[in-house]
């Protein structure tokens, strides 16, 4: 089913290698990036079945007009770009209006300017599931058919909520829009936890990476005697969530539905006994190893994840958190040649 796709934000850590997939699955790509400098360094890595538009900001009134004006080849469009990081010091500004608005630009883009458009997949998050209350509740199961129902006064308490809370008003947002203007094109939604794994190519990797996967690289960044972040959560792999995003409008049965993908629980101290084992002779006496074997004790006190409807429908197994640490940092060890 190859054809030309339109992914946002594609300079993004997920959109790289959803950039990737679809490359080497015959597909061509049409890229909204923030500048010619970012979409050629990824032209540079992908190849000419890629090319880009200038999107400087998602949330300007008609950002995606011209781009999508200007793709009549285009059937898909993945949304993917939305901030995604916990510095905000404005939530409101920062996180909730750029999410918000970015979404509906594109929604509303995509029904004026591209009716051949037949399916959209938007990247939401767990963080639009997952009740904030209920998630050290461990009696509260969270599915595909939960919501993180947070007020707009209280998203703009911190950069945490704010950064839930985006997620959860745009999907939402989203949704209404499907609902009220009938559009063209039939909406599905990704709902990734904490992502992790390796960065799509070895030229992102810096000395910070982005959010999710610099928690990992954090830990390379400690003094053996510190104490482990109280870091915890449910984990992907980024190669399964570009999976996801690409079936999401191959198989007309994931239409309309929110995929929930997470393939169990973590707390550091697991991501550091992976560490601490694993890469042993290199790290070993470098890295914190705090209390070998607790994870599982910090995890057991959190909301239960049930997302066997995404799996069955997906119908492929999601990488272990072994596989997906030590692919993130073998990776870190091989570019930088060590910590
Ligand atoms: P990322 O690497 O920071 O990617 C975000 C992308 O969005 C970047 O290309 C960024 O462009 C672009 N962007 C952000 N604000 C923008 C704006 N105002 N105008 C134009 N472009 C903007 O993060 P990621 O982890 O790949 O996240 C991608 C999507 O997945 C986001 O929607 C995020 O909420 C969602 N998600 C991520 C995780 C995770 O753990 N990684 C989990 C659940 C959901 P620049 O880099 O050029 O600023």
């Amino acid at each position: 089913m190859a054809g030309s796709v339109f992914v946002s934000g594609a300079t993004g850590f997920i959109a790289q290698h959803i950039v990737k997939q679809l490359i080497e699955e015959g597909y061509t790509v049409v890229g909204s990036v923030r500048s010619t400098e970012k979409g050629e360094a990824l032209k540079k890595n992908v190849g000419d079945k890629f090319s880009y538009e200038i999107v400087k900001d998602i949330q300007e009134e008609g950002a995606f007009n011209e781009a999508l004006k200007k793709h009549p080849e285009v059937t898909v469009v993945l949304h993917t770009a939305s901030p995604f990081h916990f510095k905000a010091t404005d939530p409101e500004k920062e996180l909730l209006l750029p999410a918000v608005h970015g979404t509906k630009n594109a929604l509303k883009a995509v029904a004026e300017f591209a009716p051949q458009v037949k399916t959209v997949v938007i990247t939401s998050s767990y963080a639009a599931i997952a009740p904030a209350d209920k998630e050290i509740d461990p009696t509260f199961t969270i599915t595909e058919e939960t919501w993180n129902n947070i007020s707009w006064e209280d998203a703009k308490a911190n950069a945490f909520s704010g950064y839930r809370g985006s997620k959860a008003f745009a999907e939402k947002a989203a949704w209404e829009f499907v609902k009220t203007e009938k559009p063209n094109f039939v909406l599905s939604i990704v709902n990734p936890v904490f992502v992790f794994g390796p960065q799509a190519f070895d030229s992102e990797i810096k000395a910070e990476l982005n959010t999710s996967a610099e928690f990992i690289n954090n830990i390379l960044k400690q003094k053996p005697d510190e104490e482990l972040a109280a870091f915890k959560g449910a984990f992907i792999d980024v190669r399964d969530v570009s999976k996801a995003h690409i079936l999401a409008f191959e198989k007309p049965e994931l239409a309309e539905q929110r995929l929930l993908l997470a393939n169990g629980r973590f707390a550091a101290q697991d991501v550091a006994d992976i560490l601490n084992t694993k890469f042993k002779d290199v790290l070993g006496g470098k890295i914190p190893v705090g209390t070998p074997g607790s994870g599982p004790e910090v995890t057991s006190k959190l909301a239960k994840i049930d997302n066997s409807k995404t799996k069955k429908s997906l119908g492929f197994e999601f990488a272990s958190l072994e596989k997906t640490v030590a692919d993130t940092v073998q990776q870190i060890l091989d570019v930088n040649g060590g910590i």
